[in-house]
């Protein structure tokens, strides 16, 4: 097997990282592999025995330099001031055909100085959800990290429901730098690894800034649009903890995520999220808030702190501005408007409330406005008339709203139930819905009048997802 390793995080000084092996597993067996990824990225797999290994961090391939990441990180709003790759290694970087960076990450691997309480390991549930949502998110066109492969290990781990099948998730990413990266060096007061820090995330990430200030604002944007993206398919991260919330703005750490049934503003599925802190409409003001203490760290190698201060939260104020002008942009489109203004608005939140009022399904009400038959999602059907007037009065101005909404609005989305429905195959040796789901959300905005469009019975509806990962 040939992996082209460009390493270039590995050079770094020491104090970024620690040098170690994966903890190597009993009987890897590969249960998927990404060709399409893979050839992205320049990978030669050949017959895949000698991947096996690789992706079950059994063998070192060539030229990979792997490393436990050191970062820290505001986990539900207080401060951790060491975390680190507790359970996953760098093997190394690639530049793919398409010319960009990316690291290859092995997620399950073993124990590391980091691990604290943990065993460094994962189960397969996790694993599987993360491979699935992950590449439905790329689909989707949403920023995300992908995934490259997933390994059974053929060794038992323990988690609070008892003995489950342990796995490992290969992961890409543009990098894996965190908010938390740069909240260590800040935290500790070490200025110089700061800069080196900042110089690296600026020349690979956003050639074009100059200086911290200026980054500060380029992932201010980029959080901003993700966030909107997220909530315009109904996504919820879960556990948006500045350790979580990556530097290249995409979608990273898939733990307890899920993308809603019925719409509300308010729905939390990870089960330890008892507060709503990471509820699908507080996801906004969470990533101002990360951004906030991205803010205060880069500030700490700024000769003049207070001016710095001062530019940074002008920055980190226009935040709220640009979510809100990404949510109108990306809700008018969903309801077929495609150049709004501020008057659509409204429009955009009464259906929004009748949504949430009725406990509408989210993806499918969006997806029946485009075929004209949207009042069937309702209970309410003379509220919903009553604003399908005014809807259709402000959609005749528009030259195509149908084309519009048809890529707006997904027809397949992963749902809850089904990825708990595939885990549950998974674990007793079936990956048939593992692959169906894989191949109908290649192709999210396809109509194919899949079961997997249906949203989950009462008895299906799964209502919290464990953070046990
Ligand atoms: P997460 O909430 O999954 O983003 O993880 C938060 C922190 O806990 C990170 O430093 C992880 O590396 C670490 N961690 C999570 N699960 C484990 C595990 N099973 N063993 C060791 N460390 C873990
Ligand atoms: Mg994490």
């Amino acid at each position: 097997m040939h992996i082209p390793f460009d390493n270039t995080y590995a050079a770094l000084p020491d104090s970024f990282y620690t040098r170690l092996e994966p903890t190597s597993v009993k009987d890897p067996k590969l249960l998927a592999y990404n060709e399409d990824l893979a050839e992205l990225l320049g990978i030669e797999a050949g017959d895949l025995t000698e991947a096996v290994q690789v992706f079950g961090g059994n063998k070192i391939p060539q030229s990979a330099e792997p490393i436990a990441q050191l970062y820290a990180g505001h986990q539900f709003g207080n401060y951790n001031p060491q975390l680190g790759d507790g359970r996953a290694l760098l093997l190394g970087e690639v530049v793919g055909r398409d010319g960009i960076r990316r690291d290859i990450q092995l997620k399950g691997s073993g124990p590391t100085p980091y691990s604290r309480m943990g065993d460094g390991r994962a189960w397969l549930g996790p694993v599987l959800r993360e491979y699935v949502v992950s590449e439905a998110m790329h689909a989707l066109g949403i920023p995300t990290t992908r995934a490259l492969a997933a390994v059974s290990t053929g060794e038992p781990i323990w988690r609070e429901q008892g003995a489950l099948p342990g796995a490992i998730l290969t992961r890409v990413a543009q990098s894996h730098l965190r908010v938390g990266t740069f909240q260590v060096f800040a935290h500790r007061g070490e200025t110089e690894n700061l800069k080196t820090l900042t110089k690296y995330a600026i020349e690979r990430h956003y050639p074009d800034a100059e200086g911290p200030m200026d980054l500060l604002r380029k992932v201010c944007a980029a959080q901003a649009d993700l966030v909107t993206r997220w909530m315009a398919v109904g996504f919820i991260h879960g556990v948006m903890n500045t350790d979580n919330c990556a530097i290249s703005g995409e979608t990273i750490d898939y733990g307890p995520c899920a993308f809603m049934d019925a719409f509300n503003q308010n729905q939390v599925f990870s089960s330890i999220d008892q507060q709503g802190r990471y509820a699908f409409g507080a996801q906004p003001g969470i990533a101002v808030w990360n951004m906030a203490q991205l803010a205060t760290s880069l500030i700490q190698q700024l000769e003049d702190r207070d001016a710095a201060a001062e530019e940074a939260t002008e920055i980190v104020h226009a935040m709220p501005q640009m979510l809100e002008d990404g949510w109108l942009k990306r809700f008018a489109a969903k309801i077929g408007i495609a150049d709004p203004s501020k008057d659509d608005t409204a429009l955009i939140e009464e259906l929004l409330a009748l949504m949430q009022t009725d406990g509408a399904d989210f993806a499918n009400t969006f997806r029946a406005l485009c075929k004209g038959s949207a009042r069937d999602q309702f209970a309410n059907r003379e509220a919903y008339d009553a604003w399908d007037e005014s809807w259709k009065n402000r959609v005749s101005q528009e030259a195509n709203p149908e084309a519009v909404m048809q890529t707006a609005n997904p027809a397949v989305i992963p749902r809850n139930h089904r990825i708990e429905q595939m885990i549950e195959a998974a674990v007793s040796g079936d990956m048939a819905l593992f692959e169906r789901l894989n191949t109908a959300l290649a192709n999210p905005f396809e109509d194919t009048g899949s079961d997997l469009t249906r949203p989950p019975t009462h008895q299906e509806i799964v209502p919290a997802t464990f953070c046990g990962t």
